[in-house]
């Protein structure tokens, strides 16, 4: 087994932010390693987990890899080329407007699209490092996304 690193996300942050992450890993029983708090340690039956808190001004995009990610239109489910996407990500984080869909001519926004593996927006994150192949710790998640009482999706970080 490798090390892999790990993006663990709120599926939907609504007004969720750093400080509720701050004290949903202290209710999980994380302790701060570092005074600024981005840094938090669990010793658990998961062994010593450091997790990192990233905290960003505006939302950013967690996905695993691009090569392998799939995104379709909402409203007929036709694929969208990964080059119709990356101008769509490049409008949106411009402040532009929705997208139109080449294949009906519709409006979207870039959250609006069908991803496969799902790409989540979050302006807050958590970074673990494991040796698990297949993802963070099932518990970690559980904990994390009971104190913080929120869904999480995790995607892989390729360095
Ligand atoms: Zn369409």
């Amino acid at each position: 087994m490798s090390i892999k690193y790990y993006d663990i996300v709120p599926k939907n942050e609504g007004t969720a932010g750093a400080d509720d992450f701050r004290r949903a890993l202290i209710k999980a029983g994380f302790e701060p390693a570092d005074k600024a708090g981005f840094r938090w340690r669990s010793s658990s039956s998961d062994g010593n987990l450091d997790v990192y808190l990233m905290a960003f001004r505006e939302p950013c995009l967690f996905f695993s890899n691009t090569r392998t990610l799939k995104v379709a239109c909402p409203f007929c489910r036709t694929p969208i080329s990964l080059a119709d996407w990356h101008r769509a990500v490049s409008d949106w984080r411009a402040g532009g407007g929705a997208f139109t869909t080449p294949c009906c001519g519709k409006k979207a926004g870039v959250r609006q699209l069908i991803y496969d593996p799902p790409v989540y927006f979050a302006r807050t994150a958590l970074s673990v490092c494991t040796r698990g192949d297949s993802g963070p710790p099932s518990g970690l998640l559980a904990r994390i996304s009971r104190a913080v009482g929120r869904p999480l999706g995790f995607v892989e970080r390729l360095c």
